[in-house]
């Protein structure tokens, strides 16, 4: 029997008015196909309507045909759209790339390599080149402005260009979040799972602010199981390694750990001086060599801020004529020919204030009232200076730079609980900062 055309009117205005929380905008797509043997037939544009409607929906679509045609009826729900893959592109998804907020710039192509960066980015171009079939999931960490957003976008640029096809997802921890909250709020899970779970290629930047997010924690496990068995692939970054996360569920930290991590460090001078170039082509601002190491062994460790001091002395000489010269450069940096601070200053001070032989800090000796004081010039040779693990491993009788990194860890934990040690490396940073600030 055909429904007469002002049943369909009526049956929404009744749902609408009984179940005004369960109405979408997409409610107005949906079809009436008719009203045969008792049934109503109603017809969605795709599969994740079905799926809502037949969830949530069923009773109140029953009820309001009964009530306006005053008959026992029951509904049915029809898929008239899509298979699931257009379905995902209807919900702007990967597919559509010109949704990936990627910066032109971060590219292979403009990603220098040294010996901080040397296995994430070896990693990360076999990714590129076979995503899910090397390292996955495949977990970068690093401090601040070390390059992992670059990183991970490089990656996504190049699987791009060679499989413009492929289903990319870049996204920021804090949109994934804010996904999470919105379907908490809207109980619409369908939507969330596929926007994640449809994807070739799920990229993440900063998942340590999943730190304490319990709700985002368990829907991300889910997601990376769905993603993982399937042979999708997994990137991830965060500003230190998984356990290091706060309060992360421990399946999640061994999940993380369960393909390859790798840090980035510090860059090393020679690395900085090679990005300092790159940077300077880029921003097409012209350098003498002599300003590029100058600027390079003065900026800390940091590349934004190494890029933020090629910025200002550009700016800087625009309000000049000559351009960009040494003259200009010792002004920008206020003049201070403050010394950066050094492994040997942190050394000798440490050595100093524990009353031991410079000689066994820096030596093999094993005796516990040298590895502390060993360990502290590590630990702060990593706050205070711009060196990488490595060359403060080298600077340890080439001790490596695991080694530095678990020392420098162990302070720091020790730090949190001892109030004696706290005072100490105040009392040592202060020691050696005026060291650095002594003219020599
Ligand atoms: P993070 O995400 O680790 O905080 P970013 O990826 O945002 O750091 O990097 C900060 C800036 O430093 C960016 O402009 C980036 O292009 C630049 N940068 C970092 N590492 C490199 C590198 N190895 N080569 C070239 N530029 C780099
Ligand atoms: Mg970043």
């Amino acid at each position: 029997m055909k429904a007469p055309p002002s049943l369909w009117e009526d049956v929404f205005a009744t749902v609408r008015l009984n179940q005004p929380d369960l109405v979408r905008g997409w409610f107005q797509d949906l079809e009436l196909v008719d009203l045969d043997a008792g049934v109503l037939t109603i017809r969605t544009r795709n599969g994740a309507q079905q799926r809502y409607l037949e969830k949530h929906g069923r009773e109140a679509f029953r009820e309001a045909a009964q009530a306006t045609t005053g008959r026992l009826i029951s509904v049915s729900f029809q898929n008239g759209g899509s298979d699931d893959e257009e379905e995902a592109v209807a919900f702007g998804l990967p597919g559509d790339d010109t949704s990936l907020p990627l910066n032109n710039q971060y590219t292979f192509e403009n990603f220098i390599t040294g010996p901080c960066n040397r296995l994430a980015h070896a990693a990360a171009l076999a990714i590129a080149d076979e995503p899910g079939r090397t390292y996955n999931p495949f977990f970068v960490h690093g401090q601040v402005g070390l390059g992992k957003t670059h990183l991970l976008q490089a990656i996504c640029h190049a699987i791009r260009d060679k499989e413009p096809k492929a289903r990319l997802l870049y996204l920021s921890c804090e949109t994934f979040i804010n996904h999470v909250m919105e379907c908490v709020e809207q109980r619409e899970w369908n939507r969330f799972r596929y926007r994640y779970r449809y994807v070739d290629v799920l990229v993440i930047d900063d998942i340590q602010f999943l730190a304490e997010r319990e709700r985002s924690q368990e829907e991300f496990f889910h997601t990376f199981n769905t993603l993982h068995q399937s042979r999708r692939q997994i990137i991830l970054s965060a500003d230190c390694s998984p356990k290091e996360i706060p309060s992360l569920e421990e399946r999640l930290v061994s999940r993380f750990n369960s393909g390859l991590v790798a840090l980035m460090d510090r860059p090393c001078l020679e690395t900085r001086v090679a990005i300092l170039r790159r940077k300077a082509k880029l921003a097409v601002i012209e350098v003498p060599e002599d300003v590029i190491h100058f600027v390079a062994s003065h900026v800390d460790a940091n590349i934004r801020d190494l890029e933020g001091a090629l910025l200002r002395l550009d700016a800087l000489s625009q309000t000049v004529s000559g351009g960009i010269t040494m003259e200009l450069a010792r002004e920008a940096f206020n003049q201070r020919e403050v010394q950066p601070i050094t492994i040997p200053m942190i050394v000798e001070e440490v050595a100093r204030y524990y009353d031991v032989r410079l000689r066994d800090v820096l030596g093999k000796k094993r005796n516990k009232s040298l590895t502390r004081p060993r360990h502290i010039c590590m630990f702060l040779a990593r706050e205070l200076t711009a060196q990488s693990l490595e060359e403060i491993g080298m600077y340890f009788s080439g001790r490596d730079h695991s080694t530095v990194l678990h020392a420098a860890r162990s302070i720091k934990e020790s730090k949190e609980k001892d109030g004696d040690l706290n005072r100490q490396l105040d009392d040592l940073t202060e020691r050696v900062k005026n060291v650095a600030q002594t003219p020599r």
